[in-house]
């Protein structure tokens, strides 16, 4: 989502902050903007609408120097997009705050400062921030106490980072529920909403916890606890690869992640299944001790993650025999649920940083779980270091804001759960090891899928003038046709809807016409019979379908029906492959519509705001 640099530094930090802010740019963002405290302390500002680059041309025409600054890039939740309401946010030309968040009781706080004397430019939550901390300032004189101070009156979510004319030579920084890391250079010290901006100048990182506050110079990084107590974090070197430069010769990110499928999915089963068992261990040291009492699995997600856990509920029901239910975080977080016992609380997030899903397995903690597990991309994120038990996923950094690589790389660990689990309850040995054959086939399996890519763009034409669309899917299909409408909604602005098939009698039908293509993902099992008669009632309404199918199921392309065949695979792996030609489906529809594939319009990834 939103992204934050900054930096302490002796050289000048314009261009640290810039290429900090390009590498967080594929989260998705609305404007942009720095401010630096040059040599002879004068606070300079500059704030656009729309692209870094933006920001970075009115810098060039421009130019400013120092070596202390602060960067963000804004996704609005309060406020329109506005040069005004973009950060940084100033108080009385000496205060200069950056946030990522939401502070829930800004309004009241902004009353309490108005009252107070303070003028507001901006329609922000953030710039009660940088007020409050000068109203403190007026106290103490001191920054760091100031936020300290300052933050204790903020409800809600914030990473933020603060810095103070006349107390040059640092910048204090204050993270509760959005993720904050500091880099450790040499004479120069850094901060970053995530360790991916500041790759280029650092790889030792202090992850900072909730509720802490750090003061940080360029020589020295002192970080504080939420009681105030000094305390030491752990210093851990990175070793993640990213250049947010380099699509590999791709038209966007999103088509190079598609095409990495197969070699991140092996990734993240080499070394973790033998011939024909599966290495528990992956999950955590506790893991077999943990896994052999769960008799409930209860699933926390959101957006695609959540299509991931659906898929996982029919598998864990039907091959590890133990009961499954699955909510959106959102949800979850706001309700009274029922514990049943021995529940295993599964959260899955690219990020590990999505606030609902983080709150979510916070307020679990409480009601009792037995234990939690994440399903995540990056280690040493909250959700893994929250979790007591976890599975990495190894996708890679994804940049496209619409979810591939990190989706089929869940899946695969979500079936590796599966196995885990089924292994002590009743699975047997023959069922565990046609479920790792299975595994073993998938990299060179979802090969084969892509090679239907140039069959999919031509087909990709026939919707490029539809306004509406609709999916289905039966059994663990259905949540593969509720990922395949959402990736189509995301990136090509197409209105698009899933059923599960079964369902389509009871309403969705009297939606159908020439003008509403009806895409459908066929199984090859038990449910075949019953989807194709569900086929047939779309064709007596004088639908237009599009099925994709595994050639042993014999259906047929005719005047309404155009049949996709999808490699033929072990029905188990079939959720993960028929994946492929519903990403590139979206994928080709949106860039016959021209729209912003990597960076859809209104979105962001990795959503730390609620
Ligand atoms: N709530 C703040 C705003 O709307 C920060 C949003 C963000 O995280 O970028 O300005």
């Amino acid at each position: 989502m939103c992204g934050i640099v900054g930096a302490v530094a002796e050289r000048n930090v314009v261009e640290i902050l810039l290429e900090g802010l390009r590498r967080l740019e594929y989260r998705g963002y609305d404007s942009a903007g720095v401010a630096i405290l040059d040599d002879n302390n004068h606070l300079h500002r500059v704030r656009k609408t729309g692209k870094v680059q933006e920001l970075a041309n009115a810098l060039e025409a421009n130019p400013v120097r120092g070596s202390i600054g602060i960067a963000h890039t804004r996704w609005a939740t309060h406020g329109g997009v506005t040069e005004a309401n973009a950060h940084p946010h100033f108080s009385a030309e000496r205060v200069a705050v950056v946030h990522n968040g939401i502070i829930e009781n800004y309004q009241n706080l902004r009353r309490e400062l108005t009252a107070d004397g303070y003028h507001f430019s901006s329609d922000t939550d953030t710039e009660t921030i940088a007020h409050q901390v000068d109203k403190e300032l007026q106290q103490t004189n001191d920054l760091l106490s100031a936020v300290q101070t300052a933050v204790k009156k903020f409800d809600g979510a914030y990473g933020t980072v603060v810095m103070d004319k006349q107390d040059p030579g640092k910048v204090i920084v204050a993270r509760s529920g959005s993720p904050l890391v500091i880099g450790l250079g040499i004479g120069e010290n850094f901060i970053a909403s995530d360790q991916l901006a500041l790759l280029p100048v650092t790889r030792r990182f202090i992850f900072l916890e909730e509720g802490d506050v750090a003061e940080i110079s360029r020589t020295k990084v002192s970080v504080y606890d939420q009681t105030g107590a000094q305390v030491q974090r752990k210093v851990i070197e990175s070793d993640i690869q990213h250049d947010a430069g380099d699509k590999a010769g791709y038209r966007h990110y999103m088509l190079k992640e598609i095409h990495e499928q197969p070699v991140v999915v092996r990734n993240t089963l080499q070394g973790r299944i033998s011939e024909h068992d599966i290495n528990t261990e992956v999950f955590g040291v506790k893991a077999d001790e943990i896994l052999a009492k769960v008799k409930h699995v209860q699933i926390i997600a959101c957006g695609t993650s959540y299509h991931s856990g659906m898929t996982a509920r029919y598998w864990l029901e039907q091959h590890a025999n133990v009961s499954c239910n699955i909510e959106i975080a959102s949800e979850f977080r706001y309700r009274k649920s029922y514990v049943h016992p021995n529940s295993l609380l599964v959260t899955i997030s690219q990020s590990g940083e999505t606030a609902d899903t983080l709150a979510a397995l916070r307020l679990a903690k409480d009601l009792g779980y037995m234990a939690s597990l994440s399903i995540c991309n990056v280690p040493g994120s909250s959700l893994v270091r929250e979790s007591d038990l976890a599975f990495m996923t190894m996708a890679g950094a994804e940049i496209g804001v619409a979810s591939t690589k990190a989706f089929t790389t869940q899946l695969t660990g979500l079936l590796m759960l599966t196995a885990a689990i089924g292994k002590h309850n009743g699975m047997s040995p023959n069922q565990l090891e046609k479920m790792i054959s299975a595994l073993h086939t998938l990299p060179a399996k979802l090969e084969e899928a892509l090679t239907l890519s140039q069959e999919i763009e031509l087909l990709a034409e026939e919707f490029a003038d539809k306004h509406h669309s609709l999916f289905l899917g039966r059994g663990d299909q259905y949540p593969i046709a509720m990922e395949g409408a959402l990736k189509l909604k995301e990136i090509s602005y197409i209105h698009a809807e899933a059923y599960a098939s079964g369902e389509l009698k009871h309403g969705p039908l009297a939606l159908i016409d020439e003008n509403m293509p009806v895409i459908v993902v066929a199984p090859n099992n038990e449910l075949l019979e019953k989807l194709k008669s569900n086929v047939e009632e779309v064709r007596a309404r004088g639908g237009i379908m599009y099925v994709f199918a595994d050639k042993d199921a014999n259906f047929q392309s005719d005047d309404t029906m155009r049949v996709i065949n999808v490699p033929h695979v072990d029905q188990i792996i079939a959720p993960i492959i028929y994946t492929i030609p519903l990403q590139l489906l979206s994928y080709y529809v949106a860039v016959i519509k021209g729209t912003d594939v990597d960076q859809p319009r209104n979105l962001a990834k990795s959503v730390t705001v609620e």
